[in-house]
């Protein structure tokens, strides 16, 4: 079926606007080594900047303070260009933890460093930018304690 098709059978649309933002997601742990996530990661922000460049509308959201650490390191000339269009409010970081971590095995005590270390980082690179999300698109099960870790997090 195709998407109108879908939409269509769905009924009457809802009295709201959708806006569309600009993601990648990259998993800092995964079958290939840091070195490559590190140079992964750098050709996507570098992308994202030139998109920025050549279309003013152009918005992005990413999250994993790990990586714009990482880029901090690496590829200065990259991040400051990223913290010029967060002033600018074109790109959002967002997320709250440092990586978008397995829940299911690490216990409390490392979620609780995971927001603290994230939101620290965040707000000392970027200053008054808080992010309101907690972004975990790729995890396998919530604990019940997230709702509560969340709240203590101001998320
Ligand atoms: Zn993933």
């Amino acid at each position: 079926m195709t998407l109108r098709g879908a939409l269509l059978e769905a009924g009457t649309p809802l009295e709201a606007q959708l806006l569309g933002i600009g993601h990648a997601h990259m998993d800092v742990a995964y079958l290939w080594t840091i070195v490559q996530i590190r140079l992964k990661n750098q050709r996507i922000y570098s992308n994202v900047l030139r998109l920025m460049e050549v279309d003013d509308g152009f918005c992005f959201s990413h999250s994993k303070p790990v990586l714009y650490e990482m880029t901090k390191q690496d590829f200065p000339g990259i991040y400051e260009g990223i913290k010029t269009r967060v002033a600018e409010g074109r790109w959002e970081v967002m997320g709250g933890m440092w990586v978008e971590p397995d829940l299911n095995i690490p216990g409390p005590e490392a979620l609780v460093r995971q927001l603290t270390l994230g939101r620290a980082f965040f707000r000392e690179e970027f200053g008054d930018v808080e992010t309101p999300i907690l972004w975990l698109p790729d995890t396998f099960g919530f604990p019940g304690q997230i709702p509560q870790l969340m709240k203590l997090a101001g998320l």
